[in-house]
């Protein structure tokens, strides 16, 4: 019995599945998950004493990698001046002057707590605003565990045979879901629907079930069935803000969303999330409007410092291009590296993420065309690749993250791992 499979053992007796987040249980992959004690760069280092190299960096937060250090100071700079008011700072308006000068559909913001409660809000204020029920999402997109939002959802729950939860009761029956790469879908369920849909929700980059970049025409058929019908346009960014760009997908796509929800990033890896957008809307928000939404802990001190510090670091050193720059780079070594083995695998990859998947032709854009075989060939890949010291998030669903830490080094070593890793279980 080794030491993560004594702690795994003793969690299951006091947490459900002996996690606090599912995917963390190694459910799709196998085996005790790896119990971690320090981060540093792209590093991780296990309770054992062993290292890896991290390419799930906290699903996604850590653009700067673990214990940066920026962010490290920032982080110990708020906690000594104390770490929780319940009253106004300067720190929440430093990052929301910061945020709201730099993306300019986000004219005013409202910090929250986690990505779930950005969207659950966003979906309020769109709801308030239009006096409409009806909400759109996407088959594969996920936004968090809000009641309304787990239907045919991504993440911990992509490939799950019965795609929502139990528990959520009648909240979801105003859920209307499309399939992703659909203009003809997205045309009917408008012509149903399309005067009592309050909002259209949407990962403007789906990167919960794999990920699958979409069509621009299917953007732009989105945004003219919005603006033709009334719904608003809720872009979720809790992953791709601050991610793929300093403007997110709204600003490489030219779209100009009416509402924006953060998360992840904006954070530094602290829980922070968001939701943003037109100074209207959300005027609608209390004490302001008649849209209620509170939180003890929001805006939290260690958050607002730690993710501004993250933010700024990012700015100053042009960190979102060279963030770019490093995973076009590694996604087209990968692709050569992986090119000689029997059954192909395709890596897929936008600015600061990639997805590793088995099959090839055309690229993926519905979680219906990930190959059969796929989570039987992740399964074995990901062990393998854990063997080598790389360690992937545990779930074929979900993407990988690189941070400006995963230097020309990191990177070069991790290759060699996932060359043999992909070599190992080629023979299944
Ligand atoms: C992670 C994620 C969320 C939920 O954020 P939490 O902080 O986990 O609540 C929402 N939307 C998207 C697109 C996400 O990737």
């Amino acid at each position: 019995m080794t030491v993560h499979d004594e702690l795994f053992a003793r969690s299951r007796a006091v947490s459900p599945g002996g996690v606090h987040s599912p995917v963390r249980a190694f459910g799709h992959v196998g085996g005790s998950p790896v119990y971690f004690a320090r981060g540093a760069g792209a590093t991780l280092t296990g309770v054992d004493g062993r290292d890896v190299i991290d390419f799930c960096m906290s699903f996604g937060p850590l653009v700067l990698g673990h214990a940066d250090a920026d962010v490290t100071a920032a982080a110990h700079a708020a906690i000594d001046d104390g770490w929780s008011f319940g009253a106004c700072e300067p720190y929440s308006l430093a990052l929301a002057e910061w945020i709201v000068s730099r993306v300019p559909w986000a004219e005013r913001i409202r910090f929250v707590s986690s990505g779930t409660e950005a969207t659950m809000s966003a979906l309020r204020v769109a709801r308030a605003a239009t006096g409409r029920l009806r909400i759109l999402k996407f088959d594969g997109c996920y936004h968090g565990h809000a009641d309304a939002l787990l239907v045919q959802a991504g993440s911990g729950l992509a490939g799950a045979s019965a795609a929502s939860s139990a528990g959520v009761g009648d909240a979801a029956h105003s859920t209307l879901v499309a399939p992703l790469d659909d203009v003809d879908a997205l045309e009917a369920v408008f012509a149903a629907h399309g005067s009592s849909i309050a909002a259209v929700l949407l990962e403007p980059l789906p990167a919960n079930y794999g990920l699958l970049p979409q069509r621009r025409a299917w953007h732009d058929a989105i945004t003219r069935l919005c603006s033709s019908s009334g719904a608003l346009l809720i872009f979720d960014e809790v992953i791709s803000g601050f991610r793929v760009g300093p403007g997110g997908m709204a600003e490489r796509l030219e779209i100009r969303p009416d509402l924006v929800c953060f998360g992840k990033v904006i954070g530094g890896g602290f829980p922070v999330g968001a939701y943003a957008g037109r100074r209207d809307l959300m005027g609608l928000v209390a004490p302001e409007g008649p849209v209620y939404q509170a939180g003890t802990l929001s805006a939290n001190p260690v958050g607002m410092r730690a993710g501004l510090a993250a933010l700024t670091s990012m700015e100053r050193q042009d960190g979102w291009r060279e963030l770019a720059d490093r995973t076009q780079t590694f996604a087209g070594r990968l692709r050569e590296a992986l090119a000689p083995l029997t059954h192909t695998l395709a890596v897929v990859d936008e600015p600061g993420l990639f997805w590793i998947h088995r099959g090839a032709g055309e690229p993926l854009r519905t979680p219906g065309g990930i190959p059969a075989d796929n989570a039987a060939w992740f399964r074995a890949f990901f062990h393998a690749a854990l063997d080598r010291g790389v360690y992937f998030p545990p779930s074929p669903y979900e993407v990988s993250f690189l941070s400006l830490a995963h230097t020309e080094s990191v990177l070069d070593r991790a290759l060699d791992a996932i060359r043999g890793a992909a070599t190992e279980a080629d023979r299944l």
